[in-house]
């Protein structure tokens, strides 16, 4: 068995999908749960690209210990300059630095001739081996490049220092065999690539990505370049959960083994998936709400008598917690803080106080608490921002022959401040109270409800996106049994969030 390393590459460019964006302390709280999770190497950004991301991987490489953090850029000296400078207080760091190597790429984009990017690659990375021995060089475009030129450039990053070097399907253009072979080429040609550890990064276009990256560490290549459900450029990247799950289920015919806490693996693409606002489709494999539910009558009674009829993998191993009723009205603080524990919240004697009020007035409203009830409680409560104004109360008058009418109390500092509104639907009443009340009028580009338990007390969640006047876009999300209510809890969390933004920037509102 031969061991594949996995660097995850979800805050980098899986904060490159489109709308999201992820703030410092929500960057910090993935690389956590990452670190948890048992991955290789995280890449924590791309410092060039804004102040507030060279931050973020600073505060990564900072807080985060025990596995190497990365910092991308470009072939240039400014780039890996500033890489450094965000990453050098990393336990284990790690520049990752790329250029183009497909002609289409030289022409249209670099508009560089073939010696003159061998030249800048290997001064890339002789630049990066000043600041620290792990440097990672990236050939982008790779599977779309001549392949004696790109063996030419590999070989050169190689003698220049590389210790890994990637080969990206950057476009997710390759095929599975054609891909592997490609790999195993490269491996041939390039003699000294025994110095170097060999990675892929395959992106989605054609839904291939993990077929191409097994099909290339079948190939030799020992390093996976991933992402928490796939997020990521256009169609995504690579799974993580996938590549992870599928080595792990077909030891048989791959003799390969990764470091992962698989166990982790569920409540990690529930925290990206909150933090970034980007649902998992239900029929995602490994992490999709149905990924293990059997709805024929046939293959329920087949689980029922033996699981492995129709199951290939133990939902328990990648840590989905069992749909059982679990607390109630009459439960205790001691009860809620052991079923936390085990859903994986560790929780201080005060946030437990916290929680245990939350948990009480939901009991309140539903008969049973499940795990998915205690989730989204947590969810909301890890991804708390000060809370600059808090919703009070409403009342909506609505009907299909009147104008929707909204009053909001919203408190303040402890002040309340009413206001009324109308609007097109309730939810736009409340909303445009809450403007006139906040003095902020955000565009709500995004607006998205879903029942996270089922039943008739289900609580229902909403998230909405919002944008401010600097295009800034924000997350907000809010739970409860009243869609209403979950809307305006929505909202407020992410006016909070643009509030909080401004406070930390200094910027003006
Ligand atoms: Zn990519």
């Amino acid at each position: 068995m031969e061991r594949v390393r996995i660097f995850d590459t979800t805050l980098r460019d899986g904060e490159q999908s489109p709308g999201v964006s992820l703030n410092a302390m929500e960057k910090l709280q993935i690389a956590r749960q990452l670190q948890k999770l048992g991955v290789d190497v995280i890449e924590a950004g791309f410092p060039i690209t804004s102040p507030g991301d060279k931050e973020a991987v600073s505060l990564i490489a900072r807080e985060v210990k025990g596995v190497v953090v990365a910092a991308l850029a470009r072939a240039s000296a400014l780039d890996i300059e500033t890489a450094w400078e965000a990453i050098k207080e990393a336990e284990s760091p790690r520049i990752h630095t790329f250029i183009a190597t497909s002609d289409i790429h030289l022409k249209y984009k670099l508009k560089m001739d073939r010696e003159t990017v061998i030249e800048r690659a290997v001064a890339a990375v002789k630049l990066a081996k000043k600041f620290t021995a792990d440097v990672e060089f990236s050939a982008e475009d790779a599977s779309r490049s001549d392949l004696d030129f790109l063996c030419r450039v590999v070989e050169a990053a190689v003698k220049a220092g590389a210790t890994t070097i990637n080969i990206p399907d950057t476009v997710g253009y390759a095929e599975p065999e054609e891909f592997g072979e490609f790999i195993r080429k490269i491996l041939e040609k390039v003699p000294v690539m025994d110095r170097a550890v060999l990675s892929v990064h395959c992106h989605d276009d054609l839904g291939l990505a993990v077929a191409n990256s097994l099909a290339a560490i079948k190939n030799g290549a020992r390093q996976v370049e991933c992402t928490i459900n796939g997020i990521g450029e256009r169609a995504g990247n690579c799974s993580l959960e996938e590549i992870v799950m599928a080595l792990y289920t077909r030891k048989d015919v791959l003799p390969f083994y990764t470091g992962i806490k698989t166990e982790e693996i569920y409540r990690t693409s529930k925290l990206v998936s909150n933090l970034t606002g980007m649902p998992v489709q239900p029929n995602k494999a490994i992490v999709g709400k149905n990924a293990f539910s059997h709805e024929s009558g046939i293959h329920q009674d087949g689980v029922l008598k033996e699981r492995t009829t129709y199951e290939i993998m133990n939902p328990r191993l990648v840590g989905i917690p069992e749909s059982r009723l679990v607390l109630g009205k009459h439960s205790g603080r001691h009860a809620l803080k052991e079923r936390l524990l085990e859903l994986g919240y560790e929780l201080t004697e005060e946030q437990l106080n916290e929680a245990f009020v939350k948990f009480k007035a939901l009991a309140d409203k539903k008969k049973e608490v499940t795990d998915q009830d205690l989730e989204a409680m947590m969810e909301e409560e890890i991804r708390k921002v000060p809370e600059t104004y808090s919703l009070e109360y409403f009342h909506i008058s609505t009907g299909s022959t009147i104008i929707p009418t909204a009053t909001v109390g919203l408190l303040k500092e402890g002040e309340k401040l009413e206001e009324a509104a109308t609007g097109d639907g309730p939810v736009d009443a409340i909303y445009k109270a809450i403007n006139k009340i906040t003095g902020l009028a955000p565009v709500l580009e995004q607006y998205s409800i879903n029942a996270v338990t089922s039943g008739e007390d289900a609580l229902g969640e909403v998230v909405v996106k919002l944008k401010n006047g600097f295009g800034k876009i924000v997350t907000g999300r809010g739970v409860s049994t009243d869609i209403l209510e979950a809307s305006a809890k929505a909202y407020l969390n992410g006016i909070n969030k643009l509030l909080f933004d401004y406070q930390m920037k200094g910027e003006k509102q």
